[in-house]
């Protein structure tokens, strides 16, 4: 039977959500606990949700038994036993792995993705690989996703990759910055090519921090912001898919 949730909407079981960039990590108590009610609220009515990337700020491996790490674990693994959850790898969680799916039961999402949804086919990406301009990080990129490097850090003890993740954000404020003037945002040429690739009119990512539906040469973009002081998503229902967002209380 159906029931309406919310005036003139319909009911949230027909509800897909998109999530990215929520960068959790201890400096920012405000965005844990928003997804966290996130993920016991409005995630557990929908069919299923994605998270498109940088769900965390940084992860040093699936072995980590910090608060944050436990809590979105469990926040994860009471969700996934109702609603299937997609974890797409972003440039900062990259080192998500197997044993962090078997724990949360997330499924990961492979970058780009192309998903069948409400008689449309979407292109699911995190976003960084759309900002074709930025070599240097591009060059970083190839070194941190290639398996041997990864294994090797991996094998380093948990307090080790904790300090060294420390490490790197001090190191370098600007490289370690959310701020959208930081990020350069994606190259043109390169959405209308993964997209007419991919054969699809919409494509769906995050990364760049600056949330918007753009038109594009082979149809739509959304992209999805970060949550700070308010949180973004896409929720896609019977009348499609709908960039919105939402007020985050300070902790
Ligand atoms: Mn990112």
């Amino acid at each position: 039977m159906w029931s309406s949730r919310r005036p003139g909407s319909p009911t949230d079981a027909v509800t897909t959500l998109f999530i990215s960039d929520l960068h959790l990590d201890d400096s920012r108590p405000a965005t844990l606990r928003a997804f966290l009610s996130f993920l016991a609220g409005p995630a557990s009515r929908a069919e299923a949700l994605y998270i498109l990337g940088d769900l965390f700020e940084a992860w040093v491996g699936d072995d980590d038994d910090s608060e944050l790490a436990t809590s979105v674990r469990e926040g994860l693994h009471r969700l996934s036993a109702r609603v299937p959850v997609y974890v797409m790898h972003g440039n900062r969680d990259f080192l998500v792995g197997d044993r962090f799916c078997n724990d949360t039961g997330c499924l990961l999402l492979a970058d780009p993705t192309v998903i069948r949804i409400g008689g449309r086919q979407a292109l699911l990406m995190h976003g960084d690989t759309l900002c074709t301009a930025d070599a240097e990080y591009l060059a970083f990129r190839q070194q941190v996703r290639d398996p041997a490097w990864q294994q090797a850090l991996l094998a380093k003890p948990l307090a080790e990759r904790c300090a060294i993740a420390r490490a790197l954000r001090e190191g370098s404020r600007a490289a370690s910055s959310n701020k959208p003037e930081d990020i350069l945002d994606v190259t043109p040429a390169e959405v209308d090519r993964v997209m007419a690739g991919h054969g699809v009119d919409l494509l769906i990512h995050g990364h760049t921090h600056r949330p918007a539906a753009h038109a594009e040469t082979h149809g739509e973009r959304l992209v999805l912001g970060d949550w700070d002081a308010e949180g973004w998503l896409i929720r896609w229902d019977s009348h499609g898919p709908e960039l919105e967002s939402f007020r985050i209380a300070p902790a």
